[in-house]
């Protein structure tokens, strides 16, 4: 199983909790595997024989199947090799409702993108599973997607206040909010330029909410479906002019009219 090679210095096997975010098939019957190591941030790794029958991976690699993961690494190459996965919690079940399916594509696409190669996210990682399981409760739900998008963006470090005007800094209650289609920044009513689309009250509202509670007390705060999608967008707007393109699963998502 494994080949040392003088070239290739094989550090030891690594043991950690993880998330897997996406994969491929490669070979034969192997697998790329891209996934969210707690400690780690994102790696990619090869799961040998991972699509043969019988194979020791199980249903381990499903989209976002949260894992106990073994691993060994290479001092000169990206790719890990994969030993062993075990499951701690599959998404399997929620994946066969199609809108929810959709959901964690999303949640998966975006944290894949927004996350550089080997960066600690922890905040990230638990911001994915309580989202994953949320969706589980909760079904394709724009509020729980609306909460994993602000949070992500502002992770990420490209999200400003919400109750503020960002040219004259007046703080901004109760009133809608102005910004250009990926772009964080919100100006109000005095300040907007032409061309910027509206933020309405209620979607800013979620936005504070969701960036000052948990996903648990926003649900109960019952903000409506209209106001998520429009903080969504917003966010998701954010997102994909950070990462520079459009998202897949964001156009299976409106097409099916959930986000
Ligand atoms: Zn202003």
């Amino acid at each position: 199983m494994l080949h040392r090679r003088r070239v290739d210095k094989w550090m030891p096997l690594k043991e950690s909790e993880a998330i897997v975010l996406r994969s491929y098939p490669l070979g034969e019957g192997d697998r790329l595997v891209s996934f969210l190591d707690r400690q780690a941030g994102r790696v990619r790794g090869v799961a040998r024989g991972a699509r043969l029958p019988k194979s020791r991976f199980g249903s381990t690699l499903e989209v976002l199947a949260y894992i106990q993961i073994w691993y060994f690494e290479r001092e000169t190459r990206e790719l890990v090799r994969i030993n062993q996965c075990e499951l701690l919690e599959s998404f399997l079940d929620v994946q066969s409702d199609y809108p929810s399916g959709v959901c964690l594509a999303l949640i998966s696409e975006v944290t894949e993108a927004v996350l550089g190669e080997r960066e600690a996210a922890d905040a990230q990682f638990r911001l994915v599973l309580l989202t994953a399981r949320a969706i589980r409760k909760h079904g394709a739900s724009p509020v729980a997607l609306a909460y994993f998008t602000v949070w992500t963006a502002r992770l990420g470090g490209w999200l400003g206040p919400l109750d503020r005007c960002g040219r004259c800094s007046r703080p901004i209650v109760n009133e809608s909010l102005f910004s250009f289609p990926g772009f964080a920044e919100l100006y109000c009513m005095n300040c907007r330029e032409i061309g910027m689309k509206e933020i309405s009250k209620e979607g800013l509202k979620v936005g504070t909410q969701a960036l000052s509670g948990t996903l648990e007390r926003l649900f109960q705060l019952n903000p409506s479906a209209e106001a998520s999608r429009e903080i969504l967008s917003y966010g998701l707007d954010i997102l994909e002019q950070h990462i520079e393109k459009k998202l897949l699963s964001r156009k299976m998502l409106e097409g099916r009219g959930t986000g």
